[in-house]
């Protein structure tokens, strides 16, 4: 099963992508996280990633798309993924599509997890993220048990620093100009669908279920 999750950022994409990853057993693949992991590592791609993260910015086409690509190409792909944060462009998306059809297979479901900008300013606030595993969570709607430490892997918890409000309000814009246009490439696809994003997360993630099939 391939899937793509769309939504603006904080929309919950990360949360509910884990989770399918788990109960579906395909790899969840993140390019913030990716990006995220090579500002770690003092990559040379992370340094190139980190100014436009920085200003809220989206990555270069030509940097995240080859490096997704690749991604996409090794083993534990053979069975399937959930792309969380790719595609943000439409000539990402058209990338995905061409490399997809030249080994003769195409997405099955692009899930749109909507959220409407005003929830996502407080979401986002209240998001703390481990840098080290991916996980997120949220310090009211989602909390660790131990506050500001990973349930998953124990590293310790941070406010990344794109979340402040003013570069989220950014990403927000940048958000509607340049990914907005990519629900009506999946719908003309006929892949689109659409879960409100809005509601607690476990209802959100039945309501995916249901449409990816139990
Ligand atoms: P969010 O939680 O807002 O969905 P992500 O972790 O997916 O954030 O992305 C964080 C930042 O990484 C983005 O604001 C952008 O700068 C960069 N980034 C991630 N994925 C992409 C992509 N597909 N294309 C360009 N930039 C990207
Ligand atoms: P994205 O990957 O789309 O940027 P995340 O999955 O990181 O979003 O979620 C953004 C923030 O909102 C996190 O703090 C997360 O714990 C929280 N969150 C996710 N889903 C919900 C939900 N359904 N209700 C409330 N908060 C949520
Ligand atoms: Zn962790």
């Amino acid at each position: 099963m391939k899937i793509v999750m769309l939504g603006a950022p904080g929309a919950g994409k990360g949360t509910q992508a884990k989770k399918i990853a788990e109960k579906y057993g395909i790899p969840h693949i993140s390019t913030g996280d990716i990006f995220r992991a090579n500002i770690k590592g003092g990559t040379e791609l992370g340094k190139k990633a980190k100014a436009y993260m920085d200003e809220g910015k989206l990555v270069p086409d030509d940097v995240t798309i080859g490096m997704l690509l690749d991604r996409i190409s090794e083993a534990d792909c053979a069975g399937g993924y959930v792309l969380d944060g790719f595609p943000r462009t439409i000539p990402q998306a058209e990338s995905l599509t061409e490399a997809l059809r030249k080994r003769g297979e195409k997405l099955d479901y692009a899930i749109d997890v909507n959220v409407p900008d005003a929830s996502i300013v407080t979401r986002m606030a209240g998001r703390r993220a481990c840098l080290a595993c991916g996980a997120t969570y949220h310090i009211v709607y989602n909390a660790p048990k131990t506050e500001g430490v990973c349930d998953s892997c124990g590293e310790k918890l941070v406010l990344r620093d794109d979340d402040k409000p003013e570069t989220v309000q950014k990403r927000l814009t940048v958000y509607h100009d340049q990914t907005q246009p990519l629900f009506q490439y999946y719908e003309q696809a006929g892949i689109l669908k659409t879960v409100d994003g809005t509601q607690d997360l476990n209802q959100v993630f039945s309501d995916i279920v249901a449409i990816l099939g139990a």
